[in-house]
């Protein structure tokens, strides 16, 4: 039997990887990646020494040809991105897509398996400590730069719901300005950076006040964040 094992990786702190996760990165034939010289780093801090191919698409196809030609003669292939769940605004998504469809056959018969290896993800790290209602909660992966961009920040105003979305350094002020602009006077929002990292920070405040905070501490206007608006109350 062939095996796809999707594996979630650490998202800042390389301890963070599952016993499961490194016993199939072992025993895979080959792991493909998004960027291999971060993926052999990983593999070098556990001692793992395995072939890699760099797997970096979203949404479109590649390299499937040599994906399949490995599923079909048996091979068990890994699937990581840089850090994180493959899939959750990741490469990867396609690829699982197309072999659920075009190898059906093979996954009815029992010679393809694809199986999730469940690891970090900056989504559930940042739920799980901001002591915000998850309960329902909408993920919006990146936000648009242009297109729909304005759309989406006043519908993020007139949900109910907890809002989840990841932004980079370079787009966080000027998303919270967004936010400042059409969210309720008083609505909470959760800014958590550098998570599982030395600098890891979790501050709630309005979207005003984080503009305040993040203005009189530029030194922090750096590293990898997870924005959450809380629900309105
Ligand atoms: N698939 C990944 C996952 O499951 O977390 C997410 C990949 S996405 C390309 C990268 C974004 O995730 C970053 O820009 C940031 O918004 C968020 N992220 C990743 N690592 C993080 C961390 N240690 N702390 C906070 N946010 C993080």
């Amino acid at each position: 039997m062939a095996t796809l094992s999707v594996i979630g990786t650490p998202i800042g702190n390389l301890e963070d990887i599952t016993l499961r996760a490194l016993r199939v990165m072992a025993a895979a034939d080959l792991i493909l990646c998004e960027d291999t010289r971060v993926t052999r780093k990983l593999l070098e801090r556990h001692g793992l020494k395995k072939p890699t191919l760099s797997y970096h698409a979203h949404s479109k196809l590649s390299r499937v040809d040599e994906i399949t030609a490995a599923l079909r003669a048996g091979q068990n292939l890994v699937l990581v991105s840089d850090a994180g769940t493959p899939g959750i605004s990741d490469p990867g998504t396609a690829l699982v897509a197309w072999l659920r469809r075009e190898m059906a056959a093979q996954i009815k018969d029992g010679t393809l398996k694809i199986e999730a290896v469940p690891g970090p993800s900056a989504l559930s790290a940042a739920l799980s400590i901001a002591g915000v209602s998850c309960a329902d909660f909408l993920f919006l992966g990146f936000l648009p730069h242009k297109k729909g961009r304005e759309t989406l920040f006043r519908e993020i105003a007139a949900t109910e719901r907890t809002v989840v979305f990841y932004e980079s350094p370079h787009r966080v002020i000027k998303t919270l300005e967004a936010l400042a602009g059409h969210l309720d006077p008083g609505r909470q929002v959760t800014i958590c950076r550098e998570l599982t990292k030395v600098f890891e920070e979790v501050v709630t405040a309005t979207a005003e006040e984080l503009l305040a905070y993040f203005g009189a501490h530029s030194d922090k206007v750096r590293g990898e964040f997870v924005v959450i608006v809380h629900p309105k109350v």
